[in-house]
């Protein structure tokens, strides 16, 4: 079969390379759609190194194509949305239903092979079926979308609260939807205006770029007292920490996705005096199906996030795009 090979960093090739059988209770997927995110960017670039050769990707819908012995969960010939992450399922931390949390999980793309390829062998128990009538499109960026599920969840959010999301990427957009889909009323932070337009078609209530100022009178103006009830912040970068403690009311809640991987300088000054909850959520654990449904329900438009397409021997394109300023999400497709 054709897969993305990383050889090392930089280094991507197109190769020939056997086709994977499914081992006991594993699938092999045919490839349709899979989504590339900034994960799979900063292991191209080598600043998150892996063990090469690697195929990346992690983020994609496609068809059963086989499964080994012990399998049932899907059958060939079905349509599946792949949950890229599997734990070990024995130690205290799984049993306890943490398996995200787990020290021995394993993550499709970075761990083991992914899907840049024209096909990919995962756990049977990774594949979700697909909602019938719902295309692969809509569906591809459903693994970012259970991780801001899983945020959201971890925020508390009730009716009627007033929300900020920081960041207006791929997890922005979804956190705002979702956001909405509970019943907040959404404002969003960024560093600049470029995705507003797009934000208040999917929903937002307000718009605030770090350009034009500080955020602090931005979130007192959009909540009519202190600061916002809650902030989901998606961007992962160092600042963002601080913006959204400077966001947030006294008593208010903080949800934190993103991963910086600098140490990150935190005014607890302001955490302690104002009694801010600061939560950190971890990819998912759960939130797959509820994901889906988003999706299936209308609640969530993910194909709107959808900016670009390439086919799988132009990864290399598909890469470079993923650093366009235009581009939100990119597709590779291997169909
Ligand atoms: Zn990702
Ligand atoms: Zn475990």
């Amino acid at each position: 079969m054709k897969a993305a090979v990383l050889h090392g960093p930089r280094d991507l090739r197109v190769d020939r390379t056997p086709a994977p059988t499914p081992g006991p209770g594993e699938a092999v997927i045919r490839v349709g759609m899979a989504g590339l995110c900034g994960t799979d960017y900063s292991i191209f670039a080598g600043t998150r190194p892996v063990h090469y050769p690697k195929v990346l990707g992690h983020e994609f819908v496609g068809v059963v194509e086989a499964v080994g012995a012990g399998a049932s969960r899907v059958r060939p010939g079905e349509r599946v949305v792949v949950e890229p992450n599997y734990s070990c399922g024995a130690c205290p931390l799984c049993r306890e239903g943490n398996r995200n949390l787990c020290l021995g999980r394993v993550a499709v793309g970075i761990d083991v092979d992914g899907c840049f390829a024209e096909a990919a062998r995962v756990p049977e128990r990774c594949c979700w079926p697909a909602p019938a009538g719902v295309e692969d499109e809509d569906l591809v960026i459903t693994e970012p979308l259970a991780v801001v599920v899983r945020a959201v969840r971890r925020a508390g959010v009730s009716a009627g609260e007033r929300a900020a999301v920081v960041g207006a990427g791929t997890l922005g957009l979804l956190a705002l939807q979702v956001l909405r889909a509970r019943g907040a009323h959404v404002l969003v932070v960024s560093r600049s205006s470029r995705r507003f337009a797009l934000a208040r078609e999917l929903g937002a209530d307000a718009t605030h770029a770090l350009t034009d100022g500080p955020p602090e009178p931005a979130a007192r103006a959009f909540s009519g007292r202190e600061g916002v009830d809650v902030v989901v912040e998606t961007a992962g970068t160092a600042e963002a920490v601080s913006h959204a403690l400077a966001l947030v009311r006294p008593g208010g809640r903080i949800v934190l996705t993103g991963l910086p991987h600098e140490p990150t300088p935190v005014a607890f000054f302001s955490v302690v005096r104002r009694e801010v909850t600061i939560t950190g959520s971890m990819i998912y654990q759960d939130e797959f199906e509820e994901a889906m449904r988003l999706v299936a329900s209308g609640a969530v438009r993910t194909r709107a996030l959808v900016t670009h397409r390439f086919g799988l021997d132009a990864i290399g394109a598909a890469f470079e795009a993923h650093r366009a300023p235009d581009a939100i999400k990119v597709a590779v497709l291997t169909a």
